[in-house]
């Protein structure tokens, strides 16, 4: 398995460093970003497995960007980094759907531990949401809305590995490699016949298309956002 990637967002630099060396040292893969906006533009590049947010943060706080999270994705944890005493700030943290929150200065100790439970709560789950798609990576169900959408399981894998790296451009030779694996020693037309077939499933007949051709390039998987 992967390690689990972490997004954090605290403009302390200091306090960003210890965090990702700790992080890091723990088996995460961690990126940072030092301001809201910055943070609100790596969020939306692909799927992350945690989001670590600090409140007062310039540009964007982390509570509004909290709200631009919510407003499309429920399931990637959301672990906020308050001020000690800022009662007020978990509270909002909390209604606008955060799982969990860490007062400054914090335990790394705790921390850790809080990390961990929000990852372990969102394994649980496995069901990823882009639009009105959903999958659900424990049953393999697929909807589209109220729809259900049977997919083989070769097929499963390619929506699957295009959701993992939703809003990124793949080309054939990725999507390959991260479908059929290395030792796929065949046509790499198989992968365009596959997003053939997935279109068919999931996009014909929908106004929202999510699989987007780029030409000369390869596929990508996105909402309108
Ligand atoms: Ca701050």
């Amino acid at each position: 398995m992967s390690k689990p990637n972490i997004l954090v967002v605290e403009d302390e630099t200091k306090i960003a460093r210890v965090l990702e060396l700790e992080l890091e040292f723990e088996g995460y893969q961690v990126t940072k970003a030092h301001d809201g906006m910055e943070g609100l533009r790596l969020y939306r590049e692909k799927e992350w497995d945690l989001l670590l947010l600090d409140i007062m943060l310039p540009g964007l706080s982390g509570t509004d960007l909290l709200k631009r999270i919510r407003s499309g994705d429920e399931e990637t944890p959301v672990i906020m980094l308050t001020a000690k005493d800022a009662v007020r700030d978990k509270v909002t943290g909390l209604d606008l759907g955060a799982n969990d929150y860490v007062t400054k200065p914090f335990e790394i100790e705790e921390l850790l531990a809080r990390i961990r439970a929000a990852l372990r709560t969102k394994s649980e789950q496995q069901v990823m949401r882009m639009e009105d798609l959903t999958v659900n990576v424990n049953t393999h169900e697929v909807h589209r809305g109220e729809k259900s959408i049977e997919l083989t399981a070769k097929e499963f894998s390619l929506l699957v590995y295009l959701m993992k790296n939703k809003r990124q451009v793949l080309n054939r030779e990725q999507l390959l490699e991260g479908v059929w694996g290395f030792d796929y020693y065949g046509d790499t037309n198989i992968v365009d016949v596959y997003i053939r077939y997935l279109r068919n499933k999931m996009d014909k007949g929908y106004e929202t298309k999510l699989i987007h051709t780029v030409r000369g390039v390869g596929y990508v998987l996105k909402d309108a956002r």
